[in-house]
């Protein structure tokens, strides 16, 4: 078996790694713990400042980390760009705020004192995707290292050289030996990761499946997990919603990282009497978005990142013509090399069809006109995710009402769902469970701890 890395823009291949062995995966886990229970009871302020180290040496390594994101996963590098500063905006965001996020909590019972405390729980098993593959990582590592644990890295396999480079970003800022590792294994090593007694809990952003399985194999462990898996993301536009704005956004929206996040709005829920005029300047939008070489700054749509994620995506845009969409622009992978696809809109796209049931992981925007805010509520929820919405109205009030009826882990007015690190992200319903970021997200990898006296 060989994890290989190859260009999703040419098809040509950049690497190729052999696995680590399974004495390689058993001295990474003995390190781990080793650093681990050392780290624990190094004083906070130590703790963050690797957090202030790691954001220098992803600044000072951005262009090269950027080009090694756009060569394995097609992202067009000023998005990959973007994703570095992210990482690194957040390891910030965890120096200056984990020690008041984990400082302990005085409380005052009848009889004495009492506190909470946050101990760290130990080393926490992270299994990454692919589609933001330095950030997906370090949204999880940034908390869970202030916060005491170590990690085990198991990053997907078309980014193995993301995955080391993460390794190195950690060694360079002059992380304690062992204390997170890169395991370049396959599938089947994560159950025995999570059987192991030295793995404390697990984290994994991916699909619904893999979620499932790891959520099963870490429940029969009883090992904490937090969850992050897919998204059907509703964008509701209401008749009185500023529509040019509106539609300006929703391209963005649906079809950042080439359409390939969680938190991309995917069904677009449009009053009918502003519908028309929607569709127009969204489309107008879209067609403004070039498509070609990812590492051209001028690009906005790059490769998929794999040929199988590329099939899934046409296969739900035939299934959803077959079913009575109208296919507005788009619609055909695109001949050549590279796994190109150009961005596609639907329209008329109603339950029961895959576009508006499934979640659909790339450059696809499914519209659906419903006759009044009512019924935009009904259809956000007629789903079987829950990550993010987004809704859009002039009246704020109004907006706010809607937005409390929504199910989901998140929802933006008049904007667009995105992550930050002062805020919680996370889902419900089969979008997973826990949350990351902001205060919420550095709990969930500690033992929280009663501290008694008298
Ligand atoms: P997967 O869920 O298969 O992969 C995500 C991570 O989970 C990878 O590290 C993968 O490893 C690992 N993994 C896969 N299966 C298992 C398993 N049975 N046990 C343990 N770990 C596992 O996503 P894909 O890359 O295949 O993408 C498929 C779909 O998943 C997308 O179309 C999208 O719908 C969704 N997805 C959602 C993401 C999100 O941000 N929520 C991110 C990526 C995908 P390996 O690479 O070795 O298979």
């Amino acid at each position: 078996m060989t994890i290989l890395s190859s260009n999703p823009a040419t098809e040509v291949e950049l690497a190729r790694f052999d696995p680590h062995t399974a004495a390689d995966v058993d001295a990474a886990l003995d390190a781990a713990v080793a650093a681990q229970r050392r780290w624990r009871f190094r004083a906070i302020t130590e703790r963050v400042a690797l957090l202030r180290a790691v954001a220098r040496v992803l600044r000072e390594g951005r262009s090269r980390y950027a080009q090694l994101i756009t060569s394995e996963m097609g992202k067009p590098i000023t998005e990959a760009e973007a994703e570095i500063e992210k990482c690194a905006a957040t390891c910030e965001h965890y120096a200056e705020h984990a020690p008041e996020y984990l400082a302990d909590r005085p409380v005052r019972t009848e009889t004495g004192e009492a506190a909470v405390l946050h101990d760290p729980l130990g080393v926490v098993l992270a299994v990454m995707p692919w589609n933001y593959p330095f950030w997906q990582f370090f949204r999880f590592a940034a908390p869970a290292l202030a916060a005491g644990n170590g990690a085990i890295l198991k990053h997907a396999n078309n980014v193995p050289q993301c995955a080391l480079a993460i390794e190195e970003v950690l060694q360079q800022a002059g992380i304690l030996e062992g204390l997170c590792r890169t395991l370049l294994v396959e599938v089947p090593a994560v159950a025995e990761l999570i059987a192991d007694d030295r793995i404390a809990a697990v984290t994994l952003t991916g699909s619904t499946e893999a979620g499932a399985i790891v959520a099963g194999q870490a429940g029969s462990a009883l090992k904490k997990q937090v969850l992050e898996l897919g998204g059907s993301d509703p964008f509701l536009v209401l008749a009185d919603a500023d529509i040019p704005t509106a539609a300006t956004t929703a391209a963005k929206a649906r079809f950042i990282n080439v359409g390939q996040s969680c938190v991309n709005a995917k069904r677009f829920l449009v009053e009918e009497a502003v519908a028309d005029e929607f569709v127009t300047a969204f489309a107008d939008a879209v067609a403004a978005l070039k498509v070609g070489d990812p590492a051209d700054r001028r690009t906005a749509i790059g490769p998929m990142a794999r040929a199988n994620l590329r099939g899934a995506l046409h296969n739900q845009v035939q299934r959803s013509v077959e079913a009575g969409a109208t296919l507005l622009t788009g619609g055909e992978p695109l001949q050549g090399s590279g796994f190109f696809y150009p961005p596609t809109i639907l329209d008329h796209v109603a339950p029961g069809m895959a576009a508006f049931d499934e979640e659909t992981f790339g450059p696809l925007a499914a519209i659906t006109r419903v006759t009044d805010a009512e019924e935009a509520v009904t259809l956000a929820n007629r789903t079987e995710f829950g990550l993010g919405a987004a809704v859009w109205s002039s009246d704020l009030d109004r907006a706010r009402r809607i937005a409390r009826e929504i199910d989901a882990g998140a929802v933006f007015i008049n904007g667009m769902v995105a992550s930050e690190a002062r805020l919680p992200f996370g889902g419900i319903k089969k979008s997973g469970y826990g949350r990351e970021l902001g205060a919420d997200g550095i709990r969930e990898f500690v033992n929280v701890k009663t501290l008694r006296t008298g």
